[in-house]
């Protein structure tokens, strides 16, 4: 199974010549026009907008060309918000979806005009004594039993997220007696989910909710947020998301719901990371060893510090040997780092062409989750990342750290 990449052997080779492997290179292309079709799609809905999750990929370079598509973003701890601050991206361009924050992160989002999203009911009296409630605030929704969850996020009763119903009405009651006018309504309840209908109730029970909250406290929604979770094919037999379809299943509820009840216009918010970023980066390592034991070992020069989802969560990551894309797989091989952890491997059992020492081996939709995800356990070092340009050029857009990086905290 081959899977299109968007640069070749060549190019890779002269990159390598200027920046060693490992590193991540990023396809802007791919990752402006996943922006861009999502906010098409959903160009009926006034108001509508993508506040990319932050922590997927959290590199500034790529945030701006995503602003540049009309994108926000979405922000959950201090350094994410000054990220953002720092990109020119403020005010209700920030979304702040935090959990178990401290108040001096919920000043820092007030101060830059950002939608703050609360996770717990305690939350109002905690912000209003400290640094005063904002203008516009939004509830995280926890559905609890009445929905089921996925793989990754789990069931939503055993997640530690949001308000409950009873605590949704309670808390916008609340507010309303404190004299507060805007409101939005977030929910997350699924991570890297494929099924399009799964979105489409996500999207039914806010609405519903919507119309619930109109009924009961004569309160209309300025937005709802759907949050992230839109998943990517990373097994080949898996298909993308068809966010067309997404738009127009959503649209029709929207009409039954909102528009029938009076409460249009009502904006929709997405938090997606992994659909924008996730199949536009790729981790880029040369084979280090081959080793035969038990097994056969393909060792690289990447380990999981630098794409940890396959130990994490058993992740599978397509690999592509870089100029053997037509050799057929004839060996089953491991693929693995150099950490002294057993489950520093990209790939068990993937059977995978005739490999040697100094291929070139791209681990693909490593874009979202991937360099994010990255640590000094064991002293290994980040890598750098690159961008391969709309213009087709070649840009850095974040160094390699060095060890001086790693030893810069250490006191001796
Ligand atoms: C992680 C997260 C996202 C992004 O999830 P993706 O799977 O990358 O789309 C969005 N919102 C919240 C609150 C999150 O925790």
């Amino acid at each position: 199974m081959t899977r299109k990449l968007p640069f070749d052997q060549k190019t890779i080779k002269e990159i390598i010549t200027a920046y060693p492997t490992p590193f991540h290179l990023y396809d802007e292309k791919g990752i402006k026009s996943a922006a861009r079709e999502l906010i098409d799609a959903f160009s009926w809905n006034q108001g509508f907008k993508e506040y990319f999750a932050v922590k997927a990929t959290p590199t500034p370079k790529i945030i701006h060309s995503l602003a540049e598509e009309g994108c926000g973003t979405d922000c959950s701890s201090l350094a994410e918000l000054v990220l953002s601050e720092r990109i020119g991206i403020i005010g209700e361009n920030i979304m702040f979806s935090s959990n178990d924050t401290p108040f001096e992160e919920f000043q820092k989002a007030k101060n830059l005009g950002g939608i703050i999203n609360l996770d717990d009911i305690k939350h109002i009296d905690y912000i209003d004594k400290h640094i005063g409630l904002p203008e516009l605030v939004c509830f995280r929704y926890n559905p609890g039993p009445l929905r089921q969850g996925n793989a990754i996020i789990g069931h939503p009763e055993e997640a530690k997220y949001g308000f409950t119903r009873e605590q949704l009405l309670d808390g916008y009651a609340r507010l309303k007696n404190q004299g507060i006018k805007r409101f939005g309504l977030h929910t997350m309840v699924a991570s890297n989910e494929l099924d399009v209908n799964f979105f489409v109730e996500t999207a039914t029970m806010l609405f519903e909710l919507a119309v619930e909250i109109y009924v009961k406290l004569d309160i209309k929604l300025e937005f709802v947020n759907m949050g992230g979770g839109i998943g990517i094919p990373y097994l080949p037999d898996q298909k993308a998301v068809d966010i067309q379809r997404l738009s127009k299943l959503i649209q029709q509820k929207y009409d039954t719901y909102i528009r029938k009840n009076s409460l249009h216009p009502l904006k929709i918010f997405f938090e997606c990371g992994r659909m924008i970023t996730g199949p536009h980066g790729y981790l880029i390592s040369t084979v280090l060893h081959i080793k035969e034991t038990y097994k056969t070992y393909v060792g690289l020069d990447a380990c999981m510090a630098n794409l940890m989802r396959p130990a994490l969560y058993g992740a599978y990551h397509h690999i592509t040997i870089l100029g053997k894309e037509m050799e057929p797989p004839v060996k089953v091989v491991d693929v693995t780092g150099s950490l002294c952890e057993n489950n520093d491997k990209f790939a068990i059992d993937r059977n995978l062409p005739e490999i040697e020492p100094g291929d070139i081996v791209v681990i693909h939709d490593a874009g979202a989750h991937g360099y994010a995800m990255g640590f000094n356990y064991n002293g290994k070092l980040r890598s750098a990342e690159l961008m391969l340009k709309t213009d087709h050029s070649i840009e850095l857009i974040r160094r390699a750290e060095t060890i001086s990086d790693y030893f810069s905290t250490m006191i001796f």
